[in-house]
């Protein structure tokens, strides 16, 4: 199973398949934010960041083909996988002509939906390498397993994902606001403490006495994993 978990943004106001859907991209660790329309769904994208779009043709207020269109004349560039009740070429065209990058007919099922999501997460491959590695440590994306030194270290959820984000972006500062925006859900009750909290819980389940700490603190800037020792 494809372990390397991504954000994504579910629009769709069927709540009976919109929580199906969401169950089922959670057990692959995906975090799935659901909204209900168009309107909802153009505001999140503005403040959040999403790896993935997941997209109903048929919403209340604006519909999914006004959301891709607004969006992609917004320069969005995230994947968007449309659904939609109607089979017809016809609207399949007119949602890949509004930006779409995949189309699913409903009903579908929901082991087809996340293939066409991993597909999707793929891209681009430099983001999705499965093995990762920075000094001594070493992440296997596809089992989730984190080792220093040879010997695996066990680390909670959060801890893992914010590890990930780290490892597949080294050498570049972040801010805790954004580390929160990009690892934690939107609606998460945690606070900018809660990073801090993270940071040092990885630092002391990955840093080797003596040693520069992996995740360097950039004084008023925020944090970054340095590659290098030096
Ligand atoms: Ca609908």
């Amino acid at each position: 199973m494809q372990c390397t978990m991504a954000k994504i943004l579910l629009v769709e106001d069927e709540h009976d398949l919109a929580m199906l859907v969401r169950n089922w991209l959670e057990a692959e660790l995906h975090l799935v934010e659901i909204v209900d329309n168009g309107l909802d769904a153009l505001n999140c994208l503005e403040v959040n960041s999403y790896d993935l779009i997941i997209l109903d043709l048929l919403l209340p207020g604006l519909d999914g083909l006004q959301v891709c269109r607004n969006y992609r004349a917004k320069k969005g560039a995230m994947p968007i996988l449309m659904l939609t009740a109607m089979s017809s070429v016809d609207e399949k065209e007119i949602g890949l002509d509004a930006g779409a990058d995949d189309y699913l007919t409903k009903p579908f099922h929901l082991k087809e939906l996340a293939a066409r999501v991993r597909t999707l997460l793929r891209r681009p491959l430099s983001v999705m390498s499965t093995s990762l590695t920075l000094r001594n440590v070493t992440m296997e994306t596809l089992e989730c397993v984190v080792k220093k030194d040879g010997r695996e270290v066990h680390l909670l959820p959060k801890e893992y994902r914010l590890l990930e984000f780290f490892m597949r972006h080294p050498n570049q500062v972040f801010s805790a606001e954004l580390l929160f925006d990009r690892v934690w859900e939107s609606d998460a009750t945690a606070c900018l403490d809660t990073v801090r909290g993270h940071v040092m819980r990885l630092r002391s389940k990955l840093d080797t006495p003596g040693q520069p700490s992996i995740i360097e603190t950039v004084r008023r800037m925020g944090y970054k994993l340095q590659t290098s020792d030096a």
